[in-house]
């Protein structure tokens, strides 16, 4: 799956391959060299500076949940 985004950070036109579910990742933009969430959603795809994006579409933060509720 590849999605066709605008990074958030130059506006630069990146193509994104994806696994193709609905999970948050990092991608680089091969313009600016700058990391940004992208996620796909039902109709269409959302894309996030990394300061910007909510914990529920941030990779990173997704992990830290995951490991916390792993612990109860
Ligand atoms: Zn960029």
């Amino acid at each position: 799956m590849k999605y066709n985004v605008l990074c958030p950070y130059c506006h630069g036109k990146q193509a994104v391959a994806h696994p193709g579910d609905y999970t948050p990742i990092y991608a680089e933009c091969a313009s600016c060299g700058k990391r940004f969430v992208l996620e796909p959603e039902r109709h269409g795809v959302a894309v996030y500076k990394v300061e910007d994006a909510p914990c529920c579409s941030d990779p990173d933060c997704l992990a830290t949940e995951l490991a916390a509720s792993e612990n109860d």
